[in-house]
C-alpha cells in the first residue's frame, strides 16, 4: 500500500492553475480554495515538509470533497487525486480514536449485519411486498450458449430489492445467465473513510469469487461499476449499456416524459440516445446541468449536510424545470442525493425518482 510521502511528487506536479476550481461542485457552493484538489494540495505538501500537522483541521478539509472526480478529470496535470485524498485520510484516521470506532463499524461482520437489519426493517415496514415477487429468473435454458452475466449486487439492492427485481424483469426478456454471488460490497463508502485496508479485504475476497468464466460482470449501479474497474477489471458492463447493445423495443402505453441525471461515476452515457430509441411514448427532456452531482456521496451528506443541500437544492430546480414525470438515474447514492435535492427545494411533490432499469421494467411491453 502507496504511503503519502509515495505522493510527493504527484502533490508537486499540481502548477496551482486552479482549473480544478471550475469544476469542484464543492468549490462552486463555498468558495472555499480548501474544498479543492489545489488547496488541499498545498495542505498536504506542507504536511510533507513538516510545517503542518495531519491533524483534525486538515481532516476536515479533506472531508469537504464529493470523490466525484470531476477535478481529476479535468486536471492538465494528470494528478490521481482522488487516490492521494484516500491515502491521507487512511493516514490520518489510523491515528484517530474516531477512526478505529468507525473501522470497527465497517468491519466485515459489524458492517453486513448492519445491511442486514436494514433490509429487514425496511421489508417489514413495507409488510413484505417488498419481496422478490416480481423477480424472473432468466429464461435461457443451463445448456443453451448464452451471455454468462455474473450480477454484482451492490449493498443498497439488499434495503431496497427494487432495482434487483427490475432488472431481473427486463432480463427475462434476454437469453442470458445470470449467476449470483454473494459478494461484499464493492468498497467504495471504505475508500471515502479512509480504511484502506477494509477495501483490499473486500477487493481480494470479490476477485476470489470472480474466478471462473463468465462473459461479463453486470452492475445496476455506477459507483460499483467505477470501483470494479478500479479493482482492475475489465470485464465490467452496467445494466444500461448492456441494453444499449443488445436492443429489445420498451412499448409504453400512455406518453411519458423523463429527464436524466448522470451520476458523477458514470464515465460513459452513449447508452441513453440508444435507449431512448428503443422506448415508444418516452420523450426526454434533458435538464440544465445533467451531469451536475446531486451533492450527497454518502457520508459527504452527513459531515456537510448544509453544502450537501444546497447543491441537491439545485439540482431539484434543473429538474422540476423539465416538468418530467420521472427522473432517471444509475445509482443509489444520486436517488438519495435527488430526494435530499428536492425536500431542501421544497418540492414534496415532486417527478418520480427511479433507477432507468426500474423504469423500463415499468413498459407495457418489452419485446
Ligand atoms: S487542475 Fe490540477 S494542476 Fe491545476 S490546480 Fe487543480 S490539481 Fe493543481
Ligand atoms: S473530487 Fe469532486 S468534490 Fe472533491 S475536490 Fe475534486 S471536484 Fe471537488
Amino acid at each position: 500500500m502507496k504511503t503519502l510521502k509515495d505522493y510527493a511528487g504527484d502533490i508537486n506536479k499540481c502548477s496551482k492553475c486552479g482549473l480544478c476550481q471550475s469544476v469542484c461542485p464543492v468549490y462552486k457552493e463555498t468558495g472555499n480554495d480548501c474544498a479543492v484538489s489545489r488547496g488541499k494540495f498545498v495542505m498536504l505538501d506542507g504536511v510533507l515538509k513538516g510545517d503542518l500537522k495531519l491533524n483534525k483541521t486538515i481532516n476536515k478539509y479533506l472531508d469537504l470533497c464529493l470523490k466525484c472526480g470531476k477535478c481529476k478529470d479535468f486536471c492538465p496535470s494528470d494528478i490521481d487525486v482522488c487516490k492521494i485524498f484516500e491515502t491521507a485520510k487512511y493516514e490520518y484516521m489510523k491515528k484517530s480514536f474516531h477512526g478505529k470506532i468507525l473501522w470497527l463499524l465497517e468491519s466485515k461482520y459489524v458492517f453486513s449485519s448492519i445491511v442486514k437489519v436494514l433490509g429487514r426493517v425496511q421489508k417489514l415496514l413495507n409488510s413484505g411486498w417488498r419481496k422478490h415477487k416480481n423477480a424472473v429468473c432468466s429464461k435461457a435454458s443451463p445448456a443453451a450458449t448464452v451471455p454468462k452475466l455474473v450480477y454484482f449486487k451492490g449493498c443498497v439492492n439488499n434495503v431496497y430489492p427494487e432495482v434487483e427485481n427490475a432488472l431481473k424483469k427486463v432480463l427475462s426478456h434476454y437469453e442470458v445467465e445470470l449467476i449470483e454471488k454473494d459478494f461484499e460490497c464493492c468498497g467504495l463508502p471504505f475508500l471515502s473513510s479512509g480504511n484502506l485496508e477494509r477495501f483490499e479485504e473486500v477487493k481480494k475476497y470479490n476477485l476470489e469469487l470472480l474466478e471462473g468464466d463468465f462473459d461479463y460482470i453486470l452492475t445496476d449501479c455506477a459507483s460499483c461499476e467505477d470501483t470494479l474497474r478500479d479493482y482492475g477489471l475489465h470485464k465490467v458492463i452496467n445494466i444500461a449499456d448492456f441494453i444499449a447493445q443488445n436492443p429489445k423495443k420498451f412499448i409504453f402505453k400512455k406518453p411519458v416524459k423523463i429527464t436524466f441525471h448522470k451520476p458523477c461515476h458514470l464515465k460513459d452515457i452513449r447508452f441513453l440516445q440508444r435507449i431512448l430509441n428503443m422506448c415508444e411514448n418516452v420523450e426526454y427532456i434533458e435538464m440544465e446541468g445533467f451531469d451536475n452531482c446531486c451533492g450527497f456521496a454518502g457520508e459527504f451528506a452527513v459531515k456537510n449536510n448544509e453544502i450537501s443541500r444546497a447543491i441537491g437544492k439545485k439540482k431539484a430546480q434543473n429538474i422540476v424545470q423539465t416538468e418530467a414525470a420521472y427522473v432517471l438515474s444509475l445509482c443509489p447514492s444520486c436517488v438519495l442525493g435527488l430526494h435530499q435535492g428536492f425536500i431542501a427545494n421544497g418540492n414534496f411533490k415532486h417527478p418520480k425518482i427511479k433507477n432507468l432499469i426500474e423504469f423500463l421494467a415499468l413498459a407495457d411491453e418489452i419485446n
